[in-house]
């Protein structure tokens, strides 16, 4: 069979981002490695590994990691990206607010429409899961996002991420936010979970909206600087 090298490889990660129940503007401080473990298992055992290896990583630097499946993948700058048919008018609008600071920094451009299957391609959408009560700390899933990686090889071979970013709405004043859009954008585009607070990619909402320089180069590791990059 010919055919036979012309494999299609398919790699997908999915991360989930909290946020308290009790709303508070400021929040009180936490032991940030003990806390996020304990709630990722909560949610997915397998999860565990990721975070401890984030955690290795990051001790000669401050960029907020990049997915394990994104790392070293001649991803190209651009995305075409749908909604799913049950967005709803006010989901929407926080998400495109995400896409346009994602289109800002100039290294990735997310543009409308569908492309093909060896293009980029992000899938918006919502969904809804109550999370149970665990004692007096419960915690809530705002949403989930991340990566595919389609790898084709042989005479036609190319590298496309077909990423999905969605928000709980079951509860729509936690999760229905741009700070939350961002962080599962940006798990989309190949962000992982970072330790500091004023990364998108902190693991718990802050209400960042506005992408930290370790978020930035980040970006620039996986695309590219977006002024030369095509
Ligand atoms: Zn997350």
């Amino acid at each position: 069979m010919r055919y036979q090298g012309w494999l299609t490889w398919v790699t997908l990660g999915l991360a989930v981002a909290f946020i308290p129940m009790a709303v508070d503007s400021k929040p009180a401080p936490i032991n940030f490695s003990s806390q996020l473990t304990r709630l990722i298992e909560q949610i997915d055992p397998n999860f565990k590994t990721t975070t401890q290896q984030t955690q290795k990583r990051e001790i000669s630097s401050q960029d907020t990691p990049i997915e394990a499946i994104v790392q070293n993948r001649q991803l190209a700058r651009t995305y075409y990206y749908h909604f799913d048919t049950d967005v709803s008018a006010g989901a929407k609008i926080v998400f495109e607010n995400a896409i346009s600071t994602y289109n800002q920094t100039g290294i990735v451009k997310l543009l409308p429409g569908s492309g093909t299957g060896r293009q980029n391609s992000i899938t918006f959408f919502v969904y809804s899961k109550r999370m149970p009560s665990e004692g007096n700390t419960t915690m809530i899933e705002s949403g989930h996002g991340g990566p595919q990686i389609i790898q084709q090889t042989g005479w036609n071979a190319y590298t496309a991420n077909h990423a999905r970013a969605g928000l709980n709405v079951y509860y729509p004043a936690a999760a229905i936010r741009k700070s939350v859009a961002i962080h599962e954008l940006g798990h989309a585009l190949g962000l992982d979970h970072s330790r500091y607070r004023n990364s998108v990619m902190y693991p718990i909402d802050q209400g960042n909206t506005n992408l930290s320089a370790g978020d930035i180069g980040a970006l620039k590791t996986i695309y590219g600087s977006g002024e030369t990059k095509k």
